[in-house]
């Protein structure tokens, strides 16, 4: 590892007086810059040490959502959330991430700027556009098994790690950031991350010495919602697949919906086309299939990672129709909803 200095912050308000250049980097729970680091795939020079930054770790609730504090930790966001119907999403994702001992030091910013777990971007004697810009991708013609569908370029088809960011999407969330200059700035969650393209190292819209404050969610009731991950272990396994899923029905329509997809994109995948089927339309097997075939129109699979289409198509018709199934057994919804095929 290579020496460095370490600055601390205190407050929000002390970004300001920072040192900070293109080298410098915050350092959260460390659960991923601090390996980047022992692998010199991150140099930086010097560290913005984030653990005594005060008003940080708090969860605030308020009439019209939740201000989830960058230092709160995946343990206490996922326990938050157990309790919060509208939040369930986002607890079943954070539970189904890393191991207990790793949720207890991740935070919810550093976990939105993990980086890719591409089996090249770790192994410094490899080739690797995303690592060392120019060189080449080896996953294109290597193995290629957990990377991207959606959102792939020729310089890049790494997916995205995170599984609360899946969640967080289909929750609307939104990411507030203190730039250097310490002006306050908020981004949309579906806006703040950048596919590949030809710039695969910049992998978010964040600028230099831009801190993320904090995540909003809005509120919602949001009906029955789910999160399933298809992954190569029961645990400490990042998702070959997942769906996360919220369904409301009013009757037989579909009142609202939302959805997000990981380990299939090089970004946490919000399926537009699919949703556009699927919002105000009569709930159907036959619905499910369109959206989900309108969506995977625009996947690309690269040999080893083949199986993906498939595999998301079948998650996804099982956790819509498990949903719909959970509302069909409350009161109110007595009608056969999905029994028209
Ligand atoms: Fe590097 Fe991306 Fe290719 Fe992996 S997929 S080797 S991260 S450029």
């Amino acid at each position: 590892m290579n020496p460095f200095s370490v600055q601390t912050l205190g407050s929000e308000g002390d970004v300001e007086k920072l040192n900070l250049d293109a080298q410098t980097r915050y350092l959260a729970g460390g659960t991923n810059l601090v390996d980047l680091m022992k692998h010199q795939i991150e140099t930086p020079v010097s560290l913005v040490d984030l653990s005594e930054w005060e008003g940080a770790s708090e969860i605030e609730k308020t009439g019209n959502g939740y201000r989830i504090g960058a230092m709160v930790t995946n343990t206490e966001l996922a326990n938050f959330a157990w309790r919060e119907p509208s939040l369930s999403v986002l607890s079943q994702a954070l539970l189904s991430g890393a191991t207990v001992q790793l949720r207890n030091r991740a935070t919810t910013g550093g976990n939105l700027l993990q980086r890719t777990r591409c089996y090249y971007f770790y192994d410094t004697a490899k080739p690797c556009n995303k690592r060392e810009p120019g060189t080449g991708c080896s996953a294109l013609t290597g193995m290629n098994r957990i990377h991207a569908i959606f959102g792939t370029s020729e310089q890049c088809i790494a997916t995205h790690p995170s599984d609360m960011a899946v969640a967080l999407m289909a929750l609307n969330a939104s990411v507030s950031v203190k730039t250097a200059m310490g002006k306050n700035r908020d981004i949309a969650l579906r806006e703040f991350y950048c596919t590949p393209g030809e710039t695969p190292e910049r992998e978010n819209v964040l600028e230099q010495g831009d801190l993320i404050t904090s995540v909003y969610i809005p509120a919602g009731t949001r009906g029955t919602q789910h999160y399933y991950k298809v992954r190569d272990r029961a645990s400490y396994a990042f998702a070959l697949v997942s769906v996360a899923a919220a369904l409301e029905l009013n009757e037989e329509t579909i009142h609202s919906v939302s959805l997000s997809f990981g380990g299939v994109g090089t970004i946490p995948w919000y399926p537009k086309k699919a949703l556009e089927i699927l919002q105000g339309n009569k709930f159907s097997v036959q619905l499910l299939e369109k959206a989900i075939d309108a969506e995977l129109a625009d996947a690309k699979t690269f040999g080893s990672n083949d199986f993906k289409p498939g595999l998301l198509r079948r998650v996804f018709l099982s956790v819509m129709l498990s949903l719909a199934q959970r509302q069909k057994k409350q009161p109110g919804h007595e009608g056969a909803l999905y029994e028209n095929r």
